[in-house]
């Protein structure tokens, strides 16, 4: 009888060869890559094209970064500017016409009161370096070292900001609670969870024995983003100030990913009116490139030249893009637009939750939304006595998007939150087709046979 031969595997698709070298050859901490098997090529505004030809909805916008979306035509431009000028692209920290420029229109968006006043670092181009340049600056002009921070917390990768999040460990970070109407500690949410918390921060501050160092600053998300979505109440924001000012310890508003309108207001702060001593600043104000500052009440600048420095300080393209990017959402009042469209995909999104059980949450600020994932049928956890959060059913959800076209990320304690980030540019028809998509996405998930296989053998 003649063997015949095995057919021969068909070739890979060019997208496929370019997935399967990066899982040969990229490291295993890689993190978005895992969940989005997707190789873009092609970007305008909310749209992503892959190298398949397919067309994603992108709510993730490179982590809350494209406030505009991709490509933005007044973002290329600027760019296209600086590289048609023959400026310099590289320069440290010495002054320039576009950094010059940058500063001018990122103290035109910040609160009068603080701009008046304040100074700028340049730091390293990453949100956490910039949260580094934080604590030290506040460290240099306390003369503490000690730092508070939130359950639930997000900072950064650098030494000190992991430090500073929920989840890490380190001898001078204290850790307060942060509040939350779901899953409160308290067992009570809304106003009088949040004043419990309040009065524990209070509390460990002023008792000789609670073990607490010497606190330098005290950093907080208005809005914490990897934390779960979780919009801090702005009267306890008032509260955290009201004990900060009154201990002389200073005030550092992370307004990494909650900046730029993307929350309904330009900076977050300002919902609550609080003025903050340091505000840490990225993402979005590199208009879709690296950059990162902090912005500080002068007083505090008595840490000596060099103490936060840096190869990577003047990046030229990101300033102007930046720049062009905080003047279109000031010109164009997205803030307001976040907010109102923000408010109206929420309100889908809870009646969407009355028809689904496992829709534990929904809550966010803005066009910072989260939709936290539970498994209705398991015996209820924690003092509010929710649903388990249901991590598997949330994997499910964000593959089932992504099968539908659309990009979410998942956050949160148990990665069980999907977050929606889109561009502040989003139009009501795409709002309509992402809600569409992810109810969509959900129905799909929920009623598929591998969930509870997979949930029962993760018990
Ligand atoms: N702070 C907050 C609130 C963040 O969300 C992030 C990033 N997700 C960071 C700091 C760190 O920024 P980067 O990843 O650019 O270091």
């Amino acid at each position: 009888m003649a063997v015949t031969e095995p057919a021969p595997a068909p070739p890979l698709a060019p997208h496929e060869g370019i997935l399967r070298r990066q899982s040969l050859r990229e490291s295993a901490a890689r993190t978005y890559a895992r969940s989005l098997p997707i190789v873009p090529v092609r970007a305008r505004g909310l749209t992503i094209e892959g190298a398949d030809g397919r067309r994603y909805l992108d709510c993730l916008s490179g982590a809350g970064t494209l406030a505009l979306g991709h490509n933005h035509p007044v973002v290329l431009e600027a760019i296209k500017k600086v590289l048609d000028s023959g400026a310099p692209l590289h320069v440290l920290d010495l002054a320039t016409p576009v950094k010059d420029a940058f500063t001018t229109e990122l103290f035109a968006t910040l609160p009068r009161e603080f701009a008046d006043n304040a100074r700028i670092q340049f730091c390293g181009p990453a949100g956490t370096d910039a949260v580094e340049a934080a604590f030290t600056l506040v460290r240099a002009a306390t003369g503490r070292s000690g730092l508070l921070a939130f359950t639930g917390a997000y900072h950064g990768m650098t030494a000190g900001a992991l430090a500073a999040s929920g989840g890490a460990e380190d001898v001078r970070v204290t850790r307060l609670p942060f509040p939350q109407d779901y899953r409160c500690p308290f067992g009570t949410g809304g106003e009088h969870g949040a004043e419990l918390a309040a009065r524990w921060t209070e509390n460990v501050l002023d008792d000789p024995k609670s073990g607490t160092p010497a606190p330098a600053g005290m950093i907080v998300e208005p809005v914490q983003g990897e934390g779960g979505v979780n919009p801090a109440p702005d009267a306890w924001m008032r509260r955290m100030r009201e004990i900060t000012a009154a201990r002389s310890i200073p005030l550092i508003a992370d307004e990494v990913q909650t900046g730029v309108g993307r929350t309904g207001a330009f900076w977050a702060v300002e919902h609550s009116g609080v003025v903050p001593d340091v505000m840490v600043l990225s993402k979005a104000i590199g208009g879709s490139l690296p950059l990162a500052v902090i912005v500080y009440r002068s007083e505090l600048d008595t840490w000596k030249p060099g103490a936060h420095a840096g190869t990577f300080r003047g990046n030229q393209l990101a300033m102007a893009a930046g720049a062009a990017t905080l003047a279109y959402v000031r010109e164009n009042g997205l803030a307001d637009r976040a907010a109102g469209l923000g408010a109206r995909m929420l309100a889908s999104l809870r009646a969407l939750a009355s028809h689904h059980p496992c829709i534990g949450d929904v809550r966010g600020r803005g066009l910072m939304i989260g939709v936290e994932l539970v498994d209705p049928e398991a015996a209820p956890v924690g003092t509010g006595g929710e649903a388990p959060p249901d991590p598997v059913l949330a994997t499910a959800v964000q593959q089932e998007c992504l099968r539908r076209g659309l990009i979410v990320e998942l956050g949160g304690r148990h990665s069980t939150v999907v977050r929606l980030l889109p561009p502040l540019t989003l139009t009501d028809e795409q709002a309509t087709a992402v809600v569409d998509r992810l109810a969509d996405a959900l129905a799909a998930a929920a009623r598929s046979p591998y969930r509870r296989t997979a949930t029962a053998a993760i018990r």
